[in-house]
């Protein structure tokens, strides 16, 4: 029997394997039920992929979309595995043809969806068959927490009566707990082997930052990565129109995708976007899981989404080839308040924990610690090191007022004077020296902190309040967030505690605030001896090869592929070889033609070939 490590290396290219990969594997060899957590762009796949290939009989796969079975099964036949799915795109003569390539013994991975697995019918013919094992892939979907619940997963719980000798295994990147624990309940698994990875996505750049001109500051975003594939998420179906309405009047090949549109345009855009003829996606939240290109390079959301696990998830589809890419959250306090409408007839305990997660994001979005641990530790894991190197502020690209300790404590005394029982609001007006009606008749333009900033804007003002809450030295109590002062707000008073207080979003032309953008070290360790203009072909050249073969680019080679032939160069199919990511089948299709493509670049452009190690 050929070993894992030779069955990896020759179909998919890999000498190495992610993390908890190797684990996750040999649950699968073991024959012990497993429940595999990992991010998104973990390598999920292959864990349930290889092992399949070196056991006897056809694994069976429970994947929610259709679109996600193509693309899984697509790639498989590409990289020369025998893979199948059966849904309804298949007439009833390729069905039974497929059946009885299963029967035979020649599929090793069989998709299908949760529905028609459990029919009577199918699960008859499994009996048959045998199957190696399950996978239940975006196991999340079982879990009404999870935030794609799908009733449909509820009817896998027969799995485990129907065939109990037959090792199930789920794998999915939601992290919380309770889905995991309904998970293993919802499928008896049985002792299973449980391997939760860490939820941090070193390779992505976060960034966020206050709307002030939403246009200008997604359009520089936009532009910072013109031949990129990008996601623009926006919270209304208005949104998703207006914005991808000026991106195109500026020249950009976006496609607008939401729940309002008919199936087939949002099919049709879906595609595009998949096959690279338009490189920027407009969407709600109705775009997700459907999608698992891997080359998606920025993720914008227009609006803060309503929680930190959404933003997780949608933030996550960036960069899953494990390249650098960004992720910037605009928001402004308008994204809170239209969450609390749009979610304020919930029944009561749902709305109590939809407002808890309102808080988690709003929170991120006005803190000023490192991204990627706030991320981390929201998820209940710790990040190792003091700076990530990857976010706005480890990067050091926020301003902070000069004087932040000072400005906090006048905001906070104001907060004391005013005996702790106004809004906001009424407190930043007082801060700017306002002598509105309900100022004066409280006698509030008396106070010793009356007009304490009136150099600065109210809104200014308010932003910083906000700030504070954020930070944690301010709590908003009651239907009317009251201000109220925290521990910490003391501490800032008695000047034992300093928060940090941004500088204000200048409404610049083109909305960048004058900010450096910095480059993390995975943006620059990804493109280090990379020949861009080699890349820019290659990646033509792939395009051409996925129209031909009427696939999507990413699936005959993703982008951490091409930059090591455009960084390594490699003229022979020794050196070919060398190249990870690159299995036997592939080779022998595209080789020669990469060979060609390469020699004749680097002798037009004076480059040498066959780099070595760097
Ligand atoms: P997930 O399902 O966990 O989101 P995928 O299975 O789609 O992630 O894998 C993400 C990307 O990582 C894919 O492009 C895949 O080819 C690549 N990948 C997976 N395992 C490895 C590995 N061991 N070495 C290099 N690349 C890998
Ligand atoms: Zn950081």
């Amino acid at each position: 029997m050929e070993s894992l490590q030779d069955v990896i290396h020759r179909t998919w290219g890999y000498d190495t394997l992610r993390p908890l990969q190797a684990e996750a594997m040999q649950a699968v060899v073991d024959g012990r039920d497993s429940v595999v957590v990992l991010p998104t762009g973990g390598g999920k796949s292959l864990c349930f992929q290889a092992p399949a290939l070196i056991m006897e009989g056809t694994a069976v796969v429970v994947s929610p979309l259709i679109a996600l079975m193509h693309d899984q099964v697509d790639g498989l036949v590409d990289a020369g595995v025998p893979a199948a799915y059966v849904n309804s795109t298949l007439s009833p003569d390729e069905r039974r043809r497929t059946a009885n390539e299963v029967r035979s013994g020649r599929v090793k991975l069989l998709y299908l969806s949760p529905e028609r697995l459990t029919t009577e019918r199918t699960l008859e013919f499994l009996a048959e068959v045998r199957p190696s094992f399950f996978a239940v892939d975006e196991a999340h979907c079982i879990s009404e927490w999870g935030h794609d619940f799908r009733p449909d997963y509820r009817l896998l719980s027969v799995l485990k009566e129907r065939f109990p000798e037959t090792a199930v295994h789920a794998y999915t990147a939601t992290a919380t707990e309770q889905v995991r624990r309904d998970i293993v309940r919802e499928l008896h698994l049985r002792a299973p082997a449980i391997h939760v990875g860490s939820f941090d996505r070193p390779n992505l750049v976060y960034r966020v930052e206050r709307r002030s001109d939403r246009s200008a500051q997604i359009r520089a975003v936009v532009e910072r990565h013109p031949d990129d594939s990008g996601v623009v998420y926006c919270i209304r179906r208005a949104d998703v129109e207006e914005v991808c309405a000026q991106l195109v009047e500026q020249g950009h090949k976006a496609l607008p995708y939401h729940a309002g549109l008919a199936d087939e345009v949002r099919r049709r855009n879906q595609d595009a976007f998949q096959r690279d003829r338009a490189k920027i996606i407009v969407a709600t939240v109705a775009f997700g899981m459907g999608i698992d290109k891997s080359d998606v390079r920025y993720v914008v959301h227009a609006g803060a989404p309503k929680s930190l696990e959404s933003y997780q998830q949608e933030s996550g589809r960036a960069g899953r080839d494990g390249l650098e890419a960004e992720c910037v959250l605009f928001y402004s306090d308008n994204d809170f308040r239209t969450w609390r409408t749009l979610q304020q007839d919930l029944p009561p305990q749902a709305l109590a924990g939809a407002m808890a997660l309102l808080q988690g994001i709003e929170g991120y979005c006005r803190g000023v610690d490192c991204r990627h641990r706030a991320l981390v530790e929201y998820f209940g894991q710790r990040l190792a090191g003091e700076k990530c190197g990857a976010c706005d502020m480890c990067l050091d690209e926020a301003e902070f007022v000069d004087d932040s300790l000072q400005t906090a404590q006048k905001i906070l005394s104001c907060v004391v004077r005013l005996r702790e029982s106004f809004g906001g609001d009424y407190t930043a007006q007082v801060l700017v020296g306002s002598k509105e009606q309900r100022i004066v008749e409280k006698g509030h333009h008396k106070l010793s902190t009356f007009g304490l900033l009136q150099e600065h804007d109210k809104r200014q003002v308010r932003d910083w309040i906000e700030q504070l809450v954020g930070q944690g030295c301010l709590v908003k109590g009651g239907e009317y967030g009251v201000l109220q002062l925290t521990p910490d707000g003391r501490d800032v008073l008695s000047g034992t505690y300093s928060p940090r207080l941004l500088k204000a979003a200048v409404r610049s032309g083109r909305g960048e605030r004058g900010r450096v953008r910095k480059e993390s070290k995975s943006g620059k360790e990804s493109w280090e001896g990379v020949d861009r203009g080699l890349f820019d072909a290659l990646r033509a050249w792939r395009r051409t090869r996925a129209d031909e073969r009427g696939l999507p680019p990413f699936i005959i080679f993703g982008d951490a592929v091409l930059r090591d032939l455009a960084r390594y160069r490699p003229s022979t199919q020794e050196a070919l070889m060398q190249i990870k990511g690159i299995g036997q089948k592939k080779r022998g299709e595209y080789g020669a033609e990469l060979l060609q493509a390469i020699i004749a670049h680097c002798r037009e452009n004076g480059l040498g070939t066959d780099v070595q190690e760097m």
